[in-house]
């Protein structure tokens, strides 16, 4: 059976990003991934990039979908984003509270993501497919694991259909924030978010900030092949390669590639997953 993937882009700042970006693309398709998402900075940072890739994608003939972040904006605001969308017939969208750029103090009409759902709920009806963002090891943020496992359970209930997963390597951290989701009743399909390693000191840095653990063997590895980037570059695909495997055989739905806008890896690691 084939496995369902979807591949997430930003929108790129420059002309030659957006040539880039289409190159990449046009290699990606070959997975035939069951959709493109393209990332949305909050406060609108990136509205427009992110509306144009997105209207390239659906021109192209691809299912795209707009991560719409909510943190920073006005319902007004992102109503008109909404009805934008709909006008050219995107019917899919990853919606999220998002992270204010650091000086950037207006925190706008909504608090959490489950209120963005709520909204775009009661304003398209069941236009859309909604995805929200699931963290197996947990938002930095969160009170407690228990806190934001019922945080996630609040975004489902309030009209999403599927959740992607910030990006891991502990597989089990995957299989247990599954389970504890379900006992909660949480019934979405949740698909692990699976990030190729391209290298290993900007990948530590995100990770930290972020909340993924990278464990310590994989980290002493890394750090062991200093400037080595093919050393890194093979480690990281047979680590990611079999995480995904992991993942798969223990029934995750599905895999959802944060590809930075490279094609390569992404490409190696389905290939190696036939
Ligand atoms: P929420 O679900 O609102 O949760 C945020 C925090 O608040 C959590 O700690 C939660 O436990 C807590 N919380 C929730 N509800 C309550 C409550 N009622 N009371 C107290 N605490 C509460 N960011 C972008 O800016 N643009 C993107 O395009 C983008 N794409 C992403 C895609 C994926 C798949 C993922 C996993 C993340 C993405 N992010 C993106 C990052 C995301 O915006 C940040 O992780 C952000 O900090 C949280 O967003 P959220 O939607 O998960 O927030």
């Amino acid at each position: 059976m084939k496995t369902e993937i979807s591949i997430e882009f930003f929108p790129p700042q420059t002309p030659e990003g957006i040539d880039k970006l289409r190159a990449t693309r046009a290699r990606l398709a070959e997975l035939k991934p069951t959709f493109f998402s393209v990332t949305y900075g909050a406060g609108g940072g990136t509205r427009e990039r992110t509306i144009a890739v997105v209207k390239e994608i659906a021109a192209e003939g691809f299912d795209a979908a707009p991560h719409l972040s909510c943190i920073g904006s006005t319902r007004a605001g992102i109503r008109e984003i909404l009805g934008e969308y709909k006008a050219a017939g995107i019917r899919r969208t990853v919606a999220l509270r998002g992270d204010l750029p650091s000086g950037m103090a207006e925190a706008g009409e909504f608090r959490y993501a489950n209120e963005l759902v709520e909204f775009i709920r009661a304003e398209t009806g069941d236009w859309f497919s909604i995805e929200v963002a699931a963290y197996p090891e947990w938002h930095p943020q969160a009170r407690s694991p228990r806190d934001d496992l019922k945080a996630f359970a609040r975004k489902v209930k309030a009209g999403a259909n599927s959740a992607i997963t910030q990006y891991f390597y502990n597989a089990d951290a995957y299989f247990n924030f599954v389970d504890e989701a379900r006992a909660l009743g949480v019934d979405v399909p949740i698909v692990p978010g699976i990030m190729p390693i391209a290298g290993f000191t900007k990948l530590a840095r995100f990770s930290d900030a972020c909340g993924t653990d990278i464990p310590r063997w994989m980290r002493k590895k890394f750090e062991s092949y200093g400037d080595d980037v093919d050393s890194i570059r093979a480690f990281g695909l047979d680590v990611v390669t079999g995480l995904c495997e992991h993942l798969l055989k223990g029934g995750a739905p599905g895999l959802h590639f944060y590809c930075m806008n490279q094609a390569a890896l992404t490409t190696e690691i389905c290939r190696r997953l036939g």
